[in-house]
Parts: C-alpha cells; sequence; structure tokens
C-alpha cells in the first residue's frame, strides 16, 4: 500500500453495482480511509449461486487490496486436494480430455495453475462473506441508477424510484448492461451495446455422487475440459467437492431471441450434443435443466472514464466465460483503483479525475485483450482456433501460452506503473493555464 495517507480524504467516492468488483473496490477504499457510499439495485445482496473460478493473477492481487478477501477466498475455496486421493492434482487447474473424434476420452494434458492450482468456489458463498467487509450504513438498496450527470458541483444519480443523490465522484461496478457507462459514454454506448460472442450454453450444479455416477470418480473429481468439434464441456468441483459446477458450450452464430435466457427441451440439449462422445453425453443426461443461455460480450470501448466518473469490472469489459477470468479481471481493476485512489497525493475530487485516467490508461489494454483472448479461447476449446484446429502439440502450446500471458502478470508493478501515469497527470493539471 505504498504512499497511502491515514488522514480522511476531501471526496467520496460513489459505487453503483455490488457484485464481486463493487464489493472488492468498496473493500480496497475503506482500509485505505476512502469513504464510500454503495447504491445496488437489488433489494439485497444476491448473486446466482453457480461456481466460479479466479486464476492465479486475481489471487495475488486479492491480499493487496485488503488481506481479508484473500482469507475469505481462501476459507471458502475448493482445491482438488479437497478430495481425498486427488491431492496430486493440487496444482491442476484443468485436465483437458478429447470430447469428440477418434482419440475421445483420452487426455490431451494436465494444465497447471502455479503455484495455486484449481481453487473455485460458490459465486454467493463469496458474495455473502465480502458483504462482511463493508458497514450497512453505507449501503442503498433498491436503487437502480437510471442515468448521471456532471456538473460543476458534482455528478448527479437519478434513480428508477425518482429519488436523487449528488456525488464528488462515481464508479459504476454495475455490470455489463452498465447505465453508468450508458450515461458516461452516450454516442458511443448506442453502438457498443453487449454482443451475442457466437455461443450458447447450459449449466448446472450436480451433487458429487451424481456426477461420479455420470462420468465416474477421476473426472467427477478433477476439474475437467472436455473439448470437441464445435462445442466444449467443463466441469469442476465446488463446496469442498460436495457439488460439481457443469457447463456445455455450442458456437452458434445466432441468436434469435430477445432474451439472454430462453427455455429449451431436452431434445435440443441432445441435438447440441450428438457429435460428443460419452463423457458429454453423460454429462448433459444429468443436467436437470435444459435452458439454454446465450453468451454475451461487451465490445471494446475507448475508455473506462470521463472527468469525474469511471467503470470497473464487467461494466467496462464484460468478457465470455471461457477462460474463467471475468471477475479475475475486476478484482485487478478493484486493486490498481484503490491503490491510485488510497495513494496520498490523491486528496480532492479534481485529483481523482487524473487517477482516473491513470487507471483507464493501465487496465484498459489489459482488459480488453481478456475479452477478445476469452473468445478465442473458446475457439481453441472447439478445435476451431485459426492455426491449431485439432493438432495435438499445438493445442498444448497454446493452451499454456495464453494463460502464461494471463497468470504471470506482476501484480505490484501494474499498480506501480499506474501510480507513475497518476503522477504526470497531476502534474499536467498543476502546470496547466
Ligand atoms: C456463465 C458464466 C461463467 C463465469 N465464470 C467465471 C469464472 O469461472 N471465473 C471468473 O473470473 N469469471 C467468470 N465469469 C464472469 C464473472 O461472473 C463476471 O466477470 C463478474 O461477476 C463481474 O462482476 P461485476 O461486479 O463487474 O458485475 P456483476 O457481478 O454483474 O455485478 C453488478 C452489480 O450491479 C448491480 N446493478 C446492475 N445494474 C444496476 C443499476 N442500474 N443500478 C444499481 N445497481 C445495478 C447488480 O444488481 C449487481 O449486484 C462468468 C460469467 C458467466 C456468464
Amino acid at each position: 500500500m505504498g504512499s497511502t495517507t491515514t488522514t480522511p480524504k476531501d471526496f467520496t467516492v460513489t459505487i453503483v453495482g455490488g457484485g464481486i468488483g463493487g464489493l472488492t473496490l468498496a473493500a480496497g477504499l475503506l482500509r485505505r480511509n476512502v469513504r464510500v457510499q454503495i447504491y445496488e439495485a437489488a433489494p439485497a445482496f444476491a448473486e446466482i449461486g453457480l461456481g466460479l473460478s479466479i486464476g492465479p493473477a486475481a489471487h495475488r492481487a486479492m491480499p493487496l487490496i485488503d488481506p481479508q478477501i484473500r482469507e475469505i477466498y481462501d476459507s471458502l475455496v475448493t482445491t482438488h486436494a479437497d478430495s481425498p486421493g486427488y491431492e496430486k492434482y493440487r496444482q491442476t487447474w484443468f485436465e483437458i480430455l478429447w470430447a469428440s473424434g477418434e482419440k475421445e476420452g483420452e487426455l490431451l494434458m494436465d494444465l497447471k495453475a502455479l503455484p495455486s492450482g484449481q481453487t473455485t468456489l460458490r459465486r454467493a458463498n463469496f458474495l455473502d462473506a465480502l458483504v462482511g467487509l463493508v458497514p450497512p450504513e453505507i449501503v442503498h438498496f433498491g436503487k437502480r441508477l437510471e442515468r448521471l450527470t456532471e456538473s460543476g458541483e458534482g455528478v448527479e444519480l437519478v434513480f428508477d424510484d425518482g429519488s436523487a443523490v449528488m456525488a464528488d465522484v462515481v464508479v459504476g461496478c454495475d455490470g455489463i448492461k452498465s447505465k453508468v457507462k450508458e450515461s458516461m459514454l452516450p454516442e458511443e454506448s448506442k453502438v457498443t451495446q453487449p454482443r451475442y460472442s457466437g455461443m450458447y450454453g447450459y449449466r448446472a450444479v450436480l451433487d458429487m455422487e451424481d456426477m461420479i455416477k455420470a462420468v465416474g470418480e477421476q473426472r467427477a473429481r478433477v476439474s475437467t475440459m472436455y473439448i470437441g468439434d464445435g462445442a466444449y464441456g467443463i466441469s469442476y468441483p465446488i463446496m469442498r467437492a460436495q457439488k460439481v459446477n457443469v457447463g456445455f458450450y455450442i458456437l452458434s452464430e445466432k441468436w434469435d431471441c430477445d432474451t439472454w435466457v430462453r427455455p429449451a427441451k431436452r431434445e435440443d440439449m441432445e441435438r447440441d450434443a450428438s457429435n460428443m462422445g460419452r463423457y458429454v453425453q453423460s454429462l448433459i443426461e444429468h443436467m436437470p435443466d435444459p435452458s439454454q443461455w446465450a453468451i454475451f460480450e461487451h465490445p471494446p470501448i475507448s475508455t473506462f472514464c470521463r472527468s469525474r466518473v469511471a467503470i470497473l469490472g464487467d461494466a467496462a469489459h464484460a468478457s465470455t466465460p471461457h477462460q474463467g477470468a471475468g471477475a479475475g479481471q475486476a478484482i485487478e481493476d478493484a486493486h490498481v483503483l484503490a491503490e491510485l485512489l488510497g495513494d496520498s497525493r490523491v486528496n480532492t475530487a479534481h485529483d481523482v479525475v487524473a487517477a482516473f485516467k491513470a487507471y483507464d490508461e493501465i487496465r484498459r489494454p489489459r482488459s480488453q485483450r481478456v475479452v477478445t483472448s476469452s473468445k478465442e479461447n473458446a475457439y481453441l476449446l472447439c478445435l476451431c482456433l485459426d492455426g491449431v484446429g485439432d493438432d495435438e502439440t499445438k493445442l498444448k502450446e497454446t493452451f499454456q501460452s495464453r494463460l502464461r500471458w494471463l497468470w504471470d502478470l506482476d501484480i505490484e508493478e501494474q499498480a506501480e506503473r499506474a501510480k507513475q501515469s497518476m503522477l504526470k497527470h497531476l502534474e499536467l493539471r498543476r502546470d496547466g493555464p
């Protein structure tokens, strides 16, 4: 926490949205003596109960934001060592298995994630625990932002119940359909709405016993990606290996439905899995709900900030889930922003404008690259990435090199670069007219 001040600052950060991004940022700011208010649309903190896997870079960022976040995470995570006899997979991220073709059922590779290995949890449990880091009196529920407007006095937020508040500075953590983004970039937002990524999927959480019946002990207990021609499956244990998070994703150019989730029939699922081998077939037989989930992503935008307003997490760069990196990127954002706003040289709302610019410069290139690389990862998993296809050697090399880039980030160096950039913006402003 380098040059963090202990005296209160002359501004309050208003956070819109209390998901993983908003709560992580709030915890990091509070720890750095920055005042925070949170406005959340839902009547209470809530999260769908599916699984989440966080990669090593975000895992390293957690204690730097607030050691309690890492303690919470580590106390909740499931690793392969939670299954007796599977301790030797402690550093495995996923085993990758052929799901179609001649090698169906054979292992392509044991993909490691050093040093943490696979760490997964139930999203709702993580969110519940993060809530404990934020005093209840700073959270305002049932406040769905409609729009915000900046004036000389600050930023006015207007909610759908007709109420309004003034804020010094705002960080939009309001997810992929961000209203903060729409107000911040009104013209650009018309052409950068979230877009269908060309894939939909089926998702479920199964009991470990059912999973073992479906695919056997080894496949149930070791996180697995099933790579196939035009589709892929994924499974990983959660909740101390009592449950298993399961997904099956299919490439499909069109999504001709107004909603992002649509009811489907078991026959649709079976048709989608018709060229998959026994493992995926058996997985889908055990998946209780055939609803189809369209996978959307965020097109690149020109900036993550404008004046006193910034956006973070899915509001800025929602990615497809094919690399397990979306929440991790929100956590990396929160680390950089908390370090900047907590810095002793940032004391007024005007200083925050410089901090936001630096945050944008450092975080935008990486997080937008994650959106692209996550989509490419889907092609890799569906054996149709240009130049790789189903070539065994190239698949192994590509899986490893892509994750090295994602995970081998020097988190502290990233924040330090952001601070250097912020200092330049602060100096420019002080030297300015
Ligand atoms: C199928 C799937 C699987 C995934 N798996 C992984 C994974 O394994 N690993 C990983 O790292 N990531 C994964 N992700 C991505 C991850 O879920 C997101 O990147 C992460 O949840 C983003 O957090 P966030 O706080 O930015 O946004 P959100 O979690 O969307 O939170 C936004 C919050 O803002 C509130 N809100 C929304 N609109 C308003 C408004 N107008 N006013 C006030 N409040 C508002 C919402 O109620 C919510 O509380 C997955 C995503 C999907 C779809």
